[in-house]
């Protein structure tokens, strides 16, 4: 990173990059659950579910992305080890053993309200201390409302027709 792009960021840069890091591990773990879901997915609407799955888990991989190239513009080391994985997340990782669609939406709109949690602290953290960072969390927290939005949607779709059967 430039001298002066480390210069203009108002915080402990080791805590920033932890963090970063943090957040990194969690949408490793996200994507698997989503991609890993959307394979093994069973029930009514696994078509569309499975899709939407398969898309939230893509937008979690440009997630991983996004941060991995923040934390090497900031000097850090993005994670390196899968076990990190485990040692490092905030929202932790649900095997989806129950492979009905009902329990996987659940499982990962669990996922993505503990993430909107992660993105809308990150953004109180680095408010008026770093611009860069702040326009990336925000970005992916748009994505994660989204994602809860979508799931959400699917839920009460299921409940509907649980109902009327
Ligand atoms: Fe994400
Ligand atoms: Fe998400
Ligand atoms: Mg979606």
């Amino acid at each position: 990173m430039g001298s002066k792009a480390r210069e203009i960021v108002g915080m402990d840069l080791q805590k920033l990059i932890e963090m970063l890091n943090k957040a990194l591990a969690d949408e490793w773990l996200a994507y698997y659950q989503y991609w890993i879901g959307a394979k093994i997915i069973v029930g009514p609407m696994r078509g569309a579910v499975a899709g939407e799955l398969m898309e939230h888990a893509e937008e979690e991989l440009k997630h991983a992305g996004m941060l991995v190239e923040r934390i090497i513009q900031l000097g850090g080391t993005p994670i390196l080890k899968p076990e990190d994985w485990y040692k490092m997340t905030n929202c932790g990782y649900e095997a989806p053993e129950d492979h009905f669609v009902a329990p996987i939406l659940e499982q990962n709109i669990k996922g993505e309200q503990c993430a909107i949690e992660v993105y809308k602290k990150m953004l109180d953290t680095v408010k008026d201390k770093d611009p860069v960072t702040y326009n990336m969390a925000l970005d992916i927290l748009e994505d994660e409302i989204e994602h809860e939005e979508d799931l959400q949607a699917f839920l009460a779709d299921w409940e509907e027709t649980k109902k009327r059967r």
